[in-house]
C-alpha cells in the first residue's frame, strides 16, 4: 500500500517539476551486446598490434590519477591538429565525443527570436538522431526536410525551409547516417550560402569518403566542420572535434565543462594519433571489406542495397520482413540495427556495420538462412 502510494506522489511531482518535452522523449537506447557478434554501431572491428598496446600500458602507468586533466587538451588539439590537417585559418574546439559538441552549440543557440518562438534546429530526414534529441531537450525547434526516395537530397525544398524558419543551426551528415551516401557537393554549397546562421558538416564518416569540406572550414565564416575519432577505432575514447571560425568556437566553448576530456582520453588519443598508420590501415581494410560485402548483399534478389562512403550498409528487404530478419539475426548470434520500427523511408530497412570478413560472412549466411 504505502509503496503505491509512494510511487503515486513521484508521478505527480514528476509532472510538476520535469519539463514537459524531456517526460515525452525516451532516453537513447543501447541494446546489450556481450556474445553477439557486434555489428550494429559503426565500431572498428580491429584491435592494436600487441607491441603497441604494450607501449601505451607503459603511458598509462605514467598517468597522475590524482590531477585534473589539462583543461584545453592543448597537447592533444595540437596532434589532432596535425593528424586531420586542419586548415590555419580554423581553430578547434573538443568535446567527449561529437554528440557532445552537438549539445554544447545548442545549448549556446537556444534562444528565443524577436517574436519569443524558440529557434529553429534544421536538418533531413532521416539522419542522425542526436540532431533531434539534443534539439529538443534544449528547447530548440526541430525541423527535418525529407530526402528523396533514393535518400539524395532535395535542395530545393531544403532551401524553401531555409527561407520558411530562419535556421540558427543546420546539420548535414557527410556521409549521411543512416543511409550511408554524401550529397552532390554543389548542393551543399548552396545551402551552406543560403545558410542564415550556423551551419555544420558532421564527417563522422570522412574516413570512409570520397569528399570532405574539411579544408572550408575557417574560410567560411558560418561554415563549421565536425568530425569525431570514434568510428576510426577509438569509439571508446569519446573525442569529438569542431573546426572552424575562432569566434564561432569562442562562444561554444563557454558552456564547456571545464575538464570535459579526461586524462585517460587525452594521453591515449595523442598515442593513437602518433600511429595514425595503424588506423588508416584499418580503415582502408573496411573499405576493401565494404566493397566485397555489398556486392554479396546485392546478389541477393529480395534486398535492396544501397551504395554507401561510410563503414554500414543500409539495405531494405521486403515488405514488413525487416523485424522479422533483424530478429532471426539476432538468434543466430548476429546483432544490427533494425530501423523498421521508425517508420517513414526507413520502414523496411536494417543497417549493418562492416566487420572483419568473418564477422560478414557469419552475417551472411545467417542472413541467407533468415531469409529461406
Ligand atoms: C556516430 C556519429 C556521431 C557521434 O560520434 P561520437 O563522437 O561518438 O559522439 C556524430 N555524427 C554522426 C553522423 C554519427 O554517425
Amino acid at each position: 500500500m504505502k509503496e503505491n502510494k509512494s510511487q503515486k506522489n513521484i508521478a505527480e511531482s514528476i509532472k510538476q517539476w520535469v519539463r514537459p518535452e524531456i517526460r515525452a522523449l525516451s532516453a537513447y537506447h543501447v541494446p546489450p551486446a556481450a556474445d553477439y557478434v557486434k555489428l550494429d554501431a559503426m565500431e572498428n572491428p580491429y584491435h592494436w598490434p600487441e607491441a603497441m598496446v604494450d607501449e601505451w600500458l607503459g603511458l598509462v602507468k605514467e598517468i597522475e590519477l590524482n590531477r585534473y586533466p589539462d583543461p584545453s587538451a592543448s597537447a592533444l588539439k595540437d596532434s589532432l591538429r596535425k593528424s586531420m590537417s586542419v586548415p590555419d585559418g580554423a581553430d578547434i574546439l573538443l568535446g567527449n565525443g561529437s554528440d557532445e559538441l552537438i549539445q554544447m552549440m545548442l545549448m549556446a543557440l537556444a534562444r528565443k527570436d524577436s517574436k519569443g518562438q524558440a529557434q529553429t534546429v534544421l536538418s533531413v530526414e532521416p539522419s542522425f538522431v542526436m540532431y533531434d534529441m539534443v534539439a529538443t531537450y534544449t528547447g530548440m525547434n526541430y525541423v527535418s526536410v525529407p530526402l528523396n526516395d533514393d535518400f539524395s537530397l532535395d535542395v530545393n525544398a531544403f532551401l524553401k525551409a531555409i527561407e520558411q524558419h530562419t535556421p540558427a543551426m543546420i546539420f548535414i551528415a557527410y556521409p549521411n547516417n543512416p543511409t550511408g551516401n554524401l550529397f552532390e557537393r554543389t548542393d551543399l554549397q548552396k545551402i551552406i550560402d543560403a545558410a542564415p546562421g550556423v551551419i555544420v558538416i558532421d564527417e563522422a564518416y570522412h574516413a570512409f569518403a570520397d569528399d570532405r569540406f574539411k579544408n572550408e572550414a575557417g574560410q567560411v565564416d558560418n561554415l563549421l566542420v565536425m568530425r569525431t575519432v570514434s568510428k576510426m577505432g577509438l569509439a571508446g575514447l569519446r573525442l569529438g572535434l569542431l573546426a572552424g571560425k575562432s569566434e564561432w568556437l569562442n562562444e561554444f566553448d563557454k558552456v564547456r565543462l571545464p575538464y570535459n576530456l579526461n586524462v585517460l582520453t587525452q594521453v591515449t588519443a595523442q598515442f593513437a594519433l602518433k600511429h595514425q598508420a595503424i588506423l588508416d590501415e584499418q580503415t582502408a581494410q573496411i573499405c576493401q571489406t565494404r566493397e566485397k560485402l555489398i556486392s554479396e548483399l546485392s546478389k541477393i534478389k529480395s534486398l535492396q542495397v544501397y551504395p554507401s562512403q561510410a563503414n554500414f550498409i543500409l539495405f531494405r528487404t521486403e515488405k514488413n520482413r525487416a523485424t522479422t530478419i533483424f530478429e532471426s539475426l539476432k538468434t543466430s548470434g548476429v546483432l544490427i540495427k533494425n530501423l523498421s520500427p521508425a517508420g517513414g523511408a526507413l520502414a523496411d530497412c536494417l543497417r549493418v556495420t562492416v566487420g572483419m570478413p568473418d564477422e560478414n560472412d557469419i552475417f551472411l549466411d545467417a542472413l541467407k538462412q533468415a531469409l529461406q
